[in-house]
């Protein structure tokens, strides 16, 4: 039932080798989140044998029920937290994931600082911004970015290592990959979060550090 995953992992990196190379970067400059969301443990214990350790998902729960097993018979396992977080799962989340990509609103930035304290857990955060400013979408607006980033670095002191964008899906994504990438460069932050299986290419031209791929590797997901 997963014998194509270790294949489509091959084929990804292979992929993700030839854009980094392609761009005058480093060889694995840019790395790969496998989002398992949707998928079953088996497929995520497929992905793992075939070498791939870091991983995405989009809801707390979820991941809750898959991970910490998986965990334990893989120590070296590294779980992002890719969807958009509710206050009252942030303590989960703390305690679940090494990076928490979707921190986007004051009250979210104040619930991660309390349950970072409380845990005595500290996973690394990226903002994600809303790029797009598409109303139905999570994420910062552009245009309150830079305060939000400040407030979060210094009046909340948060591990906040980069940024986090999902394009407007009919849009092309380069312009908003820029705008990403030109947004951390001003705050210094290294870590960019952008592309997706239909655009993790152009997201590493546009200095991509981590691409979130999941329907590429995992298959089509039922839509939601
Ligand atoms: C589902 C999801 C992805 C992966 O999307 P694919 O198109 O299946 O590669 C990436 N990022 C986020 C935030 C997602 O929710």
């Amino acid at each position: 039932m997963f014998e194509d995953i270790a294949a489509k992992l091959t084929e990804i990196r292979a992929r993700i080798e030839a854009a980094t190379q392609m761009a005058g970067r480093a060889p694995g400059s840019a790395q790969l989140v496998a989002v398992s969301k949707t998928n079953p443990v088996g497929a995520v214990e497929a992905a793992l044998a075939a070498g791939q350790r870091l991983f995405g998902e989009n809801r707390v729960q979820e991941a809750a029920g898959k991970f910490p097993g998986l965990r334990a018979a893989w120590p070296d396992l590294r779980l992002h937290i890719i969807g958009p977080l509710q206050t009252n799962k942030v303590r989960d989340a703390v305690r679940l994931a090494d990076v928490i990509e979707t921190l986007d609103r004051p009250k979210l930035a104040l619930a991660l600082a309390e349950a970072i304290q409380k845990e005595g857990r500290r996973p690394a955060l990226l903002i994600q911004v809303n790029t797009g400013n598409e109303p139905q979408k999570a994420g910062i607006l552009p245009a309150e970015a830079d305060a939000f980033i400040r407030q979060c670095l210094t009046e909340y002191a948060l591990p906040v290592t980069g940024l986090m964008c999902i394009p407007p899906a009919e849009e092309d994504p380069g312009p908003h990959f820029t705008l990403l990438a030109q947004l951390a460069n001003q705050h210094g932050l290294q870590t960019l979060s952008m592309g997706m299986s239909g655009d993790f290419e152009t997201a590493i031209r546009h200095g991509a550090t981590h691409v979130r791929v999941g329907s590429a590797i995992f298959g089509a997901r039922a839509p939601a």
